[in-house]
Formats: structure tokens, sequence, C-alpha cells
């Protein structure tokens, strides 16, 4: 069954999350929609790779809402075995003393254009386990500081003894954040020097050779998505896996810290958009951070309407979307009208669908739908509630709203509940809802059907953010936030429109800016120019689509991080 893919070497590519498609719960936002996106470029590229992950049966969460938007987390189990097949290789590795056994599934991700890519979704949940080990692959994110250490061992060591047993020859490891960098202490003692050929003093490893097979992509500047775990916990769990100097040497004195070995055991390290390797560089003085901007999978996040309009104008664009910096000239307004209006149509009859609430389709619709947490600041639209009825009052619009909050986040849940009291105080005057369960179809939807992406984080914690990049495949401009993707891709007025002067302006002026903006030029122009309005859409499509893809992002990956 794996013999298509073991005939020459691939790279490998770790990640705690990656969302294969939607009824596969095994991601929880960002980090695992840019895994799938990676996987399903590298597809259409054809290009040398296995992708290795948890099974995660137990998905993330299901979220529940009730009236006032409090939300409850139900597990989202699935059944591998409904999408994936069995292998019959197990490998075990020691936790606790104990050897616990993985197996893995195999998820082949076929492309729409013929591609084809294992995927390897690791799984504890086998008889030979205890009932204890075999729910480690069961909760993304879930449990204590231990139970995500093991999660870290089986996916970082179970990950790399596995493809070794599978037969896969990998000749580079792509961290996909740090959650994975235990897979380069496994690499360490498979290249470990023997001690009668080496003096006092001497490493014990070769850890240059180590540092050539691994890249290691970073993805935040939010203190807590750096995983540290006390050197007691790790003594305790993964026992003396490798002699802790070199361990503290590697992955710091005080804790290990996930990013920090990540790093030193990198020969390629990069941040996902320029500012974010600029932050990361601060935030890591004496490492190397490289830019590469992360992208979206330019297939996925096109509403079938514009493909369509798209594959007439520009074919070829799903293989080299750079084809849509000429969508300005050759699609005709009328066509890009058309095709929003289709996709706006969706988005509203999943609105009723969902909530009972009903959508203008002649309104401009704002979106917001990301993870519910203080930094993004899904309340900062909301900050002056008489302005904004003030301004909807002169110009009409609506909003739709979706999220989900980790379920330790509290203050994340809090800024649901108080979303759901906006949406009563502004009954009447603006038309708004939540829609429960953010999942990839509805953010399909919601970044099709909407006029306008809104984002609106504290900068400089959104190290990228795609769900703007997948609206410009679709026309919808942004306005948002000078921070993360955003600064590259804004051109005011021409992609869409800035919150705040600079990247260097003031948060704390963000709300004055945002609602000039909506009244002085968002909403009129809207409303009284469509021309001009179509203009802007096309040029996120031509001068954002073009650019901020995977296709792109992959390129780079290949001739910077895994060829060198
Ligand atoms: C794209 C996507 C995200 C990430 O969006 P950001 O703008 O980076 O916050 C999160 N969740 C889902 C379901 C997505 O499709």
């Amino acid at each position: 069954m794996l013999n298509e893919f073991i005939h020459e070497p691939r790279i490998a590519y770790f990640s705690m999350e990656i969302a294969l498609r939607n009824d596969i719960p095994t991601y929880s936002g960002g980090l695992g929609v840019l895994a799938g996106d990676t996987m399903r470029s590298a597809t259409d590229l054809n290009l040398p790779m296995v992708a290795v992950s948890l099974v995660s049966r137990a998905g993330y969460f299901r979220q529940a809402l009730d009236e006032q938007g409090r939300q409850t987390e139900q597990p989202a189990f699935w059944d591998p075995a409904d999408h994936a097949t069995p292998l019959g290789a197990k490998v075990s590795v020691t936790i606790e003393g104990r050897p616990v056994w993985v197996s893995a599934w195999l998820y082949i991700l076929e492309g729409h254009m013929g591609g084809r890519q294992p995927v390897l979704l690791l799984d504890t949940d086998l008889d030979e386990n205890s009932s204890e080990d075999r729910k480690i692959t069961h909760t993304l994110y879930g449990g204590d500081k231990s139970y995500r250490f093991k999660q870290e061992i089986i996916l970082g060591i179970g990950g790399m003894r596995l493809l070794q047993a599978l037969g896969f020859e990998v000749r580079q490891h792509h961290m996909n954040e740090g959650h994975s960098a235990l897979l380069g202490l496994e690499l360490l003692k498979r290249f470990a020097y023997h001690p009668e050929d080496r003096r006092p003093g001497e490493p014990s490893y070769d850890i240059p050779l180590v540092r050539e097979l691994c890249c290691f992509t970073t993805h935040t500047p939010v203190e807590a998505g750096h995983d540290r775990f006390s050197y007691d916990l790790v003594k305790s769990v993964l026992g003396d896996f490798i002699d802790l100097p070199t361990l503290k040497q590697l992955a710091g004195e005080d804790e290990l810290n996930m990013t920090r070995l990540a790093l030193n055991l990198s020969e390629y390290v990069n941040g996902v958009a320029k500012r974010h390797a600029e932050i990361s560089r601060k935030m890591f003085p004496g490492y190397r951070v490289n830019a590469v901007t992360n992208g979206v999978h330019p297939y996925t996040w096109t509403h079938p309407g514009f493909a369509k309009l798209f594959d007439h104008h520009l074919s070829g664009w799903c293989h080299e979307p750079e084809l849509l910096v000429r969508a300005e000239c050759c699609i005709s307004d009328e066509e890009v009208l058309n095709a929003h209006q289709l996709a706006k149509a969706s988005l509203i009859d999943k609105i009723k669908t969902l909530t009972g609430a009903t959508f203008d389709s002649n309104l401009p619709t704002f979106g917001f739908a990301r993870r519910m947490t203080a930094y993004k600041r899904p309340d900062l639209l909301f900050s002056d509630l008489e302005r904004l009825k003030r301004i909807a009052q002169k110009y009409p619009f609506q909003i739709v709203l979706a999220g989900k909050a980790h379920p330790h986040d509290e203050g994340g849940k809090q800024l649901i509940e108080m979303l759901h009291r906006h949406i009563h105080e502004l009954d009447g005057i603006v038309n708004m809802t939540f829609l429960p369960g953010y999942n990839m179809e509805i953010a399909r939807l919601m970044v099709a059907g909407v006029d306008v992406w809104l984002n609106t984080p504290l900068r400089p914690m959104e190290a990228s953010g795609t769900s703007g990049m997948k609206a410009a495949f679709n026309g919808v401009p942004n306005l948002s936030i000078l921070d993360g993707w955003w600064i590259e891709g804004c051109i005011e007025g021409v992609t869409g429109w800035s919150i705040g002067d600079s990247a260097e302006s003031d948060n704390g002026a963000d709300e004055q800016s945002l609602y000039h903006k909506l009244e002085h030029v968002v909403l009129p122009l809207y409303h009284n120019h469509q021309d001009k309005w179509v203009k802007v859409m096309k040029g996120a499509i031509c001068k954002n689509a073009s650019f901020f893809n995977t296709h792109r992002m992959m390129r780079r990956y290949v001739t910077e991080a895994y060829i060198h």
C-alpha cells in the first residue's frame, strides 16, 4: 500500500494538527489549516512529502453555544476507519518507564489535479497499551502538561520510528511549530558517536549533521504558544532518553523549551511573515530567522463561482496562481459581481439554517471569524456602540461572526458572551449573528460570502493570519490592522484598507481609525460607488491572491529549506 510512496526520499512534515477535510476534526485553527494547505499544495506540485500528525480520535472539541453565548465543549469523536487505512507496523516508545505502542493510519490526500500524498496519523489506541496510554492520541490540545508532553513524545519520537519502520527514507524533517522538536533528539541518538571514537570532553552527538536534516517554522509571538516542560516532568515521563547536560544545552537550562530545542537543531528557521520574523529574531537573539510568508491553498479556498471564472479566463491558475495578476483586465466587473452574489447567497442560506437569522443580500456584510482570544480583539468594533449605531443609520450594514475559544481560555469565552450581548444591544439597527462551530466549511462560506473581511489583532501578536488571504481569492477585500501578512498585503484603497496608519501605530488609536474608515471610506464606497468597489475586489484577487498562496510558499520552502 505504501509502495507508491517509498521509492524515493521524502520530506517529512511534522505537525501536531492538520486540517485534512472538514469532517476530520484533527485541527483547531490556523496552524492545522496551514498544515493541510501545505500538504494540498505539495500534492498539486507533486513534491515528495509525507505528513506526520496525531489521529486525535476525540478531535479538538465540538462547540455548543447557548442563548447567552456560553460555550460548552463536547468531544468530536471520529472513526479513522471511515477515511484512512490502518498500517501494520507498530513501534514502541518508553513513557514513564513502560513501553507505549504506536501505530499509524494512512490517509491519502488526493489532489484535484491528480497528485497524491501520504499522511500518517499516529495512534496509541491499541490493545497492547493500558487504558490511560490508549488515550494519549485522543484529544488535541487537551489534558495537562504531562498529557501534552506524552503527545509530543508520540509525535516526535514515535513518528520518527514509524517512518523508519514503514520504510520511508527521509531527506529533510520539517517541524511545523515546536511540538515535534523531540524528533531532533531521536535523530541525535541515531547519529551518536561511539564512546570509543571520542576523547573526553568531545560532544557525544553529531549535532551539525542533525541540523542539516531539520528545518523549523515558528508560528507565534504569543508566549503560551511556546511549550515549556519542567525537567522534573521530563525526567519522570521521558526518563534518561538523552543525557541531561546535552538536553539542557539544547533546550534551555531551567526548563525544556521546545522552541529552543527546535531552533538549536535546525539549520533553517523561519517565521511566517516578514514582521513575525523580525519579532522572532528579537525573541530569540542569536538565531538566523528567515521570513516565509504564509499562504492558503488556491483551489480549497476559492468559491466554485470564482473558480469557474478563473478556469475560463486564467486557465492554469490552480497550478500557477501568479496568473491571477491578470484578473483585473480579463474578467469583467459583471462577472465578478455575479460570482460574489452566488457566494453571498450560499452564506446567507447557511446563516438561516444555523441561526434562523435573515440576512439581506443587498447590504454590505462584514465577516470576523477566528479563534476567540483576547489578543485578536473581536470586541474592538464594538468599543463604542452608540457610534457604531450612528454609522449604521447613515450606511446600513450587517455582521457575521464565528470562532471557538480554547476550553481553558476563560477570557476568550467571555468575549463570545460579550459578542452575544452586543447582538441584542444592536438589534433592529445592525443585523448581527454568531455562527457556532467554526470549522473549514463555515470558513469557506464566510470568507467568500461577506463583502469585507475584518481583522483587529493587537500588534504584533498576529504572526501571519491566513483567513484574510482566503477572502482575497474570492474578491473580498480586507479591512485590518497592519500586522502579520497584511503589512505586506495592504495597498490602501487598492487591495483593501488598513486600520491605523502604520505597523508602528499605537494600539490604543485603532478604535478611532476603525470607525473613521468605516464611516468615511469603506461604507460610502460600497453604497455609492459600485464601479470603484469592484475595482477593489479585483485588486484583492490580482494583488493578494496571486501572491499569498501555499504554492508560492512551498516553492520557497523547497528551494531554501528542503534543498540546500
Ligand atoms: C483559516 C482558518 C483559521 C485561521 O484564520 P486566522 O485568520 O489565521 O486566524 C482558523 N480556523 C479555521 C477553521 C480556518 O479555516
